[in-house]
């Protein structure tokens, strides 16, 4: 395995592989890997070669967000890289990937507006502007993304298809702890007591699920049963649960059909994710 900074490295290397006619996955991080990362390096393994890259990219970051404190351990991930089978990693400085006079945007409308785009105003620009980017330097055949992040999935599917770019985008599914926990690389930024609390968020998760086991499909009735489940935490504070449409990412009344059921909710000053994807019948 090769750890690279330079954009001319990763594009020196792929060239050399597509001359051998080998075929390329791509799974884009922010760092800090744990399992849920492995997972999709793992699923990068259909491909002939995987790149992984490393880079904390400070325009999805809003100004009072965590971009000063977000874990790093740059030699932890190169084991962790290593550990599932990565070839390649790249791990650039913010100026290897932003020149001084950088003015060019990737921007989406209608799929951004809700869920964490309400929250975080400009983050969706900074993922697409940098998955661009870095789809632009790695050139890969497919590219691979967990359903953890289940607005940015909709995002990065429905901006490779307007802009026409050439790569299978693949979700991948979500890796919990063992008590339910989502992974998250921002989980290291709870205490003991937090820690706990955070898992009213895989129970909410859970009950939406038994719910459309059961046949429940009227969306109030799920989110005021997640609702109660996490006004139960003191510690827990919701920043939105809401059931939207796959397509659109706009809010519906019921989930016939399919339905993305998703929730932020900080515990403490760490905000953190969970979702359930129902597919329709
Ligand atoms: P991040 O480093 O947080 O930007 O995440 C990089 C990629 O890993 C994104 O596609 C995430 O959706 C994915 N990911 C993060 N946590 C998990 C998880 N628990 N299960 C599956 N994928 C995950």
């Amino acid at each position: 395995m090769v750890v690279v900074k330079t954009i001319k490295e990763v594009r020196d290397t792929v060239k050399q592989w597509r001359k051998e006619g080998l075929t390329v996955g791509f799974v884009p991080t922010m760092g800090y890997l744990h399992e849920g990362h492995q997972s999709l390096i793992r699923a990068a393994g259909e491909n002939d070669r995987v790149v992984v890259s490393i880079f904390l990219n400070p325009m999805q970051f809003g100004p009072t967000e965590d971009l000063a404190t977000y874990p790093k351990d740059i030699e932890r991930d190169k084991q962790k890289c290593l550990e599932a089978g990565a070839d390649l990693i790249f791990a650039p400085e913010v100026s290897e990937m932003y020149e001084d006079n950088f003015q060019s945007y990737v921007d989406m409308n209608l799929l951004t507006e809700e869920l964490c785009g309400l929250t975080r105003p400009c983050h969706f620009r900074g993922v697409c502007t940098v998955v661009t980017k870095l789809f632009n330097i790695v050139k890969p055949d497919k590219a691979y993304f967990g359903k953890k992040d289940a607005q940015q999935l909709a995002v990065i599917k429905r901006m490779v298809a307007d802009l026409n770019m050439d790569i299978e985008i693949v979700g991948c599914p979500i890796i919990r702890e063992e008590d339910g926990l989502a992974k998250s690389s921002r989980n290291t930024y709870l205490n003991a007591d937090e820690r706990k609390a955070a898992l009213v968020l895989s129970k909410a998760v859970k009950k939406a699920e038994e719910l459309t086991e059961n046949g429940v499909r009227n969306s109030a009735e799920i989110i005021s049963a997640m609702t109660s489940i996490v006004e139960a935490e003191p510690l827990a504070k919701i920043d939105y649960i809401k059931i939207v449409s796959l397509d659109t990412m706009q809010q519906i009344s019921s989930t016939e059909g399919g339905a993305l059921i998703a929730m932020a909710v900080y515990i403490g000053k760490t905000r953190l994710i969970d979702n359930f994807f129902y597919e329709g019948e």
